[in-house]
């Protein structure tokens, strides 16, 4: 029987296993499928205070969980399978072994969309690239790509535009999901081209280890063409990792987690951190951020039922 078990191992999850760990409440980690979550997909991270030149994604959530490992909490490789939440301790099936824990922190994350192609998944971290904020400043005078149609689609494009010499935005149809005061900013854009009724063949260059450019489609008249691109941003939406939970705690439309104020989600003692319930900010440091509140509500809870 756990005091607390956390869900995920990226910012959210491994700021709120420190905080845990030194409440000395010895929290159990499950790593999850995307061990280290999304900074594990980045390279130089620029944007997280405390590092003035800078520190490598990777290195970043490693020297994290480090840090709550000092303290005394334990990562277990897995993911959870099913939960049953009805009543506490609540219980989770980690690889086909039942665990109880009196209280939970959920920081399984949302996964990027992304396109599918094999160069795209190969050129993740070298040009490929899901989150404009984090790595848009690599591309000063460079060329800029976005794809999609959404809202996230037009807010990137309109951001890179600081950034780069030119920003194509590329989607699948003439028409958009984005909202229309988000389109018609991106159209006034005299930066932003917009390529339509397009979709992506294959990102170049594998054998360089970068982006080099794109093989395009016309999916109404067929052709297919190449371009320089150096900079390739896949805005096509996010998937919360949500789906055991389904029917037990309160989940919008697209399944992100509600929040019921502060880290609390509808459930006394099951706490929500990170892009599992964020869908605007999707930041290593608000994400962490969120890990500190679930972590501090959860010790509250414990000591308040005097653990
Ligand atoms: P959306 O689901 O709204 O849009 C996804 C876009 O990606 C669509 O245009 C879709 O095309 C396209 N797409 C999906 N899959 C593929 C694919 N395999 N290949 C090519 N294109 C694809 O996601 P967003 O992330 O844009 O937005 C999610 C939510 O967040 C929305 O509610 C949005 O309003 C909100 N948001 C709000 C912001 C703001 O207000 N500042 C900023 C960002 C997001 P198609 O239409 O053809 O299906």
């Amino acid at each position: 029987m756990h005091n607390v078990v956390i869900i995920g191992s990226g910012c959210a999850g491994n700021t709120a296993a420190i905080y845990t760990a030194r409440a000395s409440l010895k929290p159990l980690v499950i790593k999850g499928v995307e061990v280290g979550g999304q900074l594990s997909l980045t390279t130089e991270v620029e944007n997280f205070p405390g590092f003035p030149q800078g520190i490598l994604g990777p290195e970043l959530v490693e020297n994290m969980k480090l840090q709550a490992e000092r303290f005394g909490a334990v990562y277990l490789d897995g993911e959870v399978s099913e939960a049953d939440l009805s009543k506490r301790p609540f219980r989770l099936k980690v690889e086909g072994e039942w665990l109880e824990t009196s209280t939970l922190i959920v920081a399984s994350g949302a996964k990027a969309r992304w396109l599918d192609l094999p160069s795209e998944q190969k050129l993740i971290g070298h040009g490929v690239s899901s989150c404009a904020t984090c790595d848009g400043f690599f591309y000063r005078e460079k060329k800029i790509m976005v794809i999609g149609g959404g809202d996230s689609a037009m807010e990137e494009a309109n951001f890179l535009t600081r950034f780069g010499s030119s920003v194509a935005l590329v989607h699948r149809k003439d028409t958009f999901r984005a909202s229309k005061i988000m389109l018609d900013r991106a159209k006034a854009n005299p930066k932003i081209e917009f390529i339509l009724n397009t979709t992506v063949d294959e990102v170049y260059d594998v054998s360089q280890n970068i982006v080099t450019g794109v093989r395009l489609h016309n999916l109404v008249t067929g052709e297919k063409w190449d371009r320089d691109v150096d900079g390739f941003f896949v805005a096509i939406g996010h998937i919360p990792n949500t789906q055991v939970f389904k029917g037990q705690l309160d989940l919008d439309a697209d399944g992100y987690l509600i929040s019921h104020g502060g880290a609390r989600t509808n459930i006394t003692g099951v706490f929500h951190a990170g892009d599992v319930q964020d869908r605007i900010y999707r930041q290593a440091i608000t994400a962490a951020g969120a890990g500190c509140m679930a972590a501090i509500e959860a010790e509250k809870l414990l000591e308040a039922e005097g653990h």
